[in-house]
Parts: structure tokens; sequence; C-alpha cells
């Protein structure tokens, strides 16, 4: 039996940076707005926690930047990756400096300030905070999507309608579910994300370490802080054997990482995930869109995931704007907000996919070690493509890695300020 039954302009469905940031946009521009949440913040979420450059600016839009900034022991700057390949030899890519691109650096943050700091900014512009809320059913309309079913915090159910909703609600997103089937990737993966205190941290520098089981991904998440987090084929789950804490210590010894966590904590219990590669076949309905992870997540060895979600945000903000205020051109709004997201991630999603080649076979990656040692340029320019400073596309042209590798340079700054947030 329902109980309440509440009405808004929009219905966004999870408060994690895709959700909170786009209910920040839309209440600033005046619309009545809903955020539903399954948790209650602060909330842990498993995650490398490296904010690739290419979100400072939308950070600094949704005014977050300072706020993150300010909490200094708490958030540290990441100015590049490092990577050890399979046998051991390290090269090392920083973000390039230009004066008219994003800021050389991306920010590494645990997820329980980031979420909460920008979950405070949509409270701030207006949006109404629905906590330990489960949206888990559509209601009526068959055909547009006019009301859900969640259930509150005492476990009461209730009706919330919307001439929009979002499903901002992360992988295995339950509003992907309402809206159609979802498709699984072929490669399925575990993650274990651990953060420590009381480290020494190795400057403002994130490092990935390759075998041939995974990667181990490392940041700075504070002064004192890091996050260490482990991907492994879903194959590895059986020597878990019930205890993950000693899975992951026996991985890092394995990795040579136990450096980098020396004299440290566990700052909370082992976070486990997987796997990852999971997409809708629908990401638009009449009267409802996703973005962010529940849109289509693909992996997080690049760690674009946040920016993914701020600025899909970004789209969606002006695709919703757009359906509200002329209803008869909606069916428009959301065919081309399905249209910019293809030309966005599609080449992003090969890069990715590409780098995914290369990284997991060592055959491939002790040569490419090699080339991007003595290229420094072509380093950045990887780096730059996966910290989202420049398009992917311009880094998958061929021309471009054909300059790139005739080039020996130490380094070549990128003069072509990066658009794509226009
Ligand atoms: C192991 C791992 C490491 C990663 N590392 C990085 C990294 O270093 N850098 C990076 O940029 N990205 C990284 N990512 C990706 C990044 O974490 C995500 O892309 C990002 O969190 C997506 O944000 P979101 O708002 O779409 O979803 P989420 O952050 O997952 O938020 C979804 C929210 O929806 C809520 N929710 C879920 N179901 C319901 C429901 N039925 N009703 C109501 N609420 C619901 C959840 O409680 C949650 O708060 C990583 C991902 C993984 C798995």
């Amino acid at each position: 039996m329902t109980h309440e039954s509440h009405s808004f302009d929009v219905v966004i469905v999870g408060a994690g940076p895709a959700g909170s940031s786009l209910g920040t946009r839309l209440a600033q521009a005046g619309f009545s707005v809903a955020l539903l949440d399954a948790r209650s913040f602060p909330r842990s979420k498993p995650c490398g926690d490296a904010i690739s450059p290419g979100a400072t600016p939308l950070l600094q839009e949704l005014g977050a930047w300072d706020p993150l900034l300010r909490e200094t022991d708490q958030a540290a700057l990441l100015e590049g990756w490092r990577i050890r390949s399979h046998g051991g030899a390290w090269t090392e890519a920083g973000f390039t400096r230009t004066a008219m691109d994003t800021p050389p650096a991306g920010l590494a943050v645990d997820r329980r300030i980031l979420d909460a700091v920008l979950l405070e900014r949509a409270r701030t512009a207006g949006a109404k905070i629905f906590e330990r809320t489960r949206v888990f059913a559509r209601h009526g309309g068959d055909r547009r999507c006019d009301a859900v079913v969640a259930r509150g915090p005492r476990g009461e159910a209730s009706i919330y309608r919307a001439r929009m909703f979002v499903g901002a609600d992360g992988l295995r997103s339950r509003m992907a579910r309402l809206f159609g089937p979802m498709r699984c990737g072929r490669n399925p993966r575990l993650a274990f994300v651990s953060r420590y205190v009381g480290v020494e941290t190795a400057g403002p520098w994130g490092e990935l370490r390759l075998s041939e089981e995974g990667v181990l991904g490392y940041a700075p998440i504070a002064s004192n802080a890091c996050n260490v987090t482990l991907v492994v084929p879903m194959s590895s789950a059986a020597r878990i054997e019930g205890d993950v804490a000693g899975f992951v210590r026996r991985r890092i010894d394995r990795y040579e990482a136990n450096p980098l966590i020396a004299g440290g904590e566990l700052l909370r219990d082992v976070e486990v995930t997987g796997p990852f590669e999971i997409a809708p076949t629908r990401r638009t309905v009449p009267g409802g869109l996703l973005v962010g992870d529940a849109a289509g997540y693909f992996d997080p060895l690049t760690g674009q995931g946040i920016h993914r979600a701020l600025y899909g945000a970004k789209l969606a903000a002006r695709t919703i704007e757009a359906s509200l205020t002329h209803p008869e051109a909606e069916s428009e709004a959301l065919w081309a907000y399905e249209q910019a997201l293809d030309a966005w991630l599609g080449p992003s999603r090969r890069l990715q996919r590409m780098i995914d080649g290369v990284v997991s076979r060592r055959s491939l990656m002790e040569p490419a070690t090699r080339i991007l040692r003595g290229r420094a340029a072509l380093a950045s320019r990887l780096v730059d493509a996966t910290g989202d400073r420049l398009p992917a596309g311009d880094v998958l042209q061929p021309t471009r890695w054909l300059a790139a590798l005739a080039s020996r340079a130490p380094r070549v700054e990128i003069e072509r300020p990066y658009d794509a947030h226009a």
C-alpha cells in the first residue's frame, strides 16, 4: 500500500556526482527537483578517487572546487601518472601545461567527501533531498515514465511524480532496468578498494602497476592518506577464500606496493565491486533519461567515471531544460542527447579499449613502455586524453600517432584548447 505522493518538475534517482550535479544545475535554473538516494550521506563508494583534470572546470561551475580544496588536508592534487609495466619498467606522464587548457592538475579525494560536497551544492541550490529512499518500480503509464515508487527510511512506499525522470543510480541501475533490458560485457572483473590513513604519500602522482592478472592503482587522497584499488578478473574470485583483507594484502605484496601503505591503517573495510561493463539498451524513454554510470560504464582503468558523470549531467541539464520549456520538442531533445553522448563517449571508449588491450598483454605493454619512455609528448598526449583534457578522437587519428612517434622531443605543449566543455 502506498502512503504519500510527491510531485516535482524533475525526479532524479541517485545522488552521486551525476545526480547531485544535475540537481544543482536544474534547481539553479528554477525547476523543482527531488533527489532520491537509497543511502544516507556522507557515504562511501568503491572508486579509485582520482578526478581527471578535465573535471576541474565542471567542479568550479558547480561551486564545489573551492570547498573541496579548502579541505586541503582531505584532498590531493594529481599532476600525472606513473606506470609500471609487467616486467617492472616504469614510465611517467604528466598532464601538460598550457595557458588556455584546463588546469594541469586533477584532484584525488575520498568519495565520502566529494559526494557529500556535491550533494550539499544541490541542497543549497534548492533541490529537495530524500535520503534512504530506494526506487524499486515504475508506477502507471505504459509508454511514458510519469511516476516511480520508492521505499523510504521507515519502510514506507511513496509515489514520486514528475514531468521528467532521471536514472543517475550508478552501476546496475534500477532505473535503467525499468527503462529496458541490460547488456553485459565479455570480460567481467572485480575491484577491491582500500583507503589507508597515516601513510607518507609520494607527491602529486598516481600510479598504475600492471601484472598478467590485472592492475593495482594508487592515488594520494590527502597529505597522509591514499587509495589502493586492485582490479582482477572475476575468475580470481575463487582465490579470495572468504578473506578479502588477506587477498588484498597478498596482492599488494605481489605488486611490491607495501612501501606505499607503510605505517598506515585501513580507513574503513575494503570495498568490493564488479562486474563493471554493464550497459543499458535504452538511455532515454519518453519522460526520462539516464546519466552517469547508469547510462553505461566500461572500466575503472583510466579513472574517467567522475568526469563522465559531471559532464553527462551538464548535457542532461540542457536536454531537460529544453524538454520542460518546450514539451512538444521533448523527443528531439532526447534524440539530441543520445547523439551527443555517442559523439563524446564513442571515441573515448575506443581509446579506453585500445589502452586496455595493450596494458592487459605483457607482449604489447613491454614495447609500448619502451616507446613511451623515449617520447614524453606521446605519453603526455595519452594521459591528457584519458584525463579529459583532449578529445579522445584527437588522439585516435593515425596521423597524430605517426607524428608523435616520429618526435623524440622531450615534451611538446599542446596549443589547441580543448573545447569539449564549451
Ligand atoms: C573500482 C572502481 C574504481 C573507479 N575509479 C575511478 C577513478 O579513480 N576516477 C573516476 O573518475 N572514476 C572512477 N570510477 C568510476 C566512478 O566511480 C563512477 O563512474 C562514478 O561514481 C559515477 O557516478 P554516478 O553519479 O553515475 O554513480 P554513483 O556514484 O554510483 O552514484 C549512484 C547513486 O545512486 C544511488 N542508488 C542506487 N540505486 C538506487 C535506487 N534504486 N534508488 C535510489 N538511489 C539509488 C546509490 O546509493 C548512489 O549514491 C571507478 C569505478 C570503480 C568501480
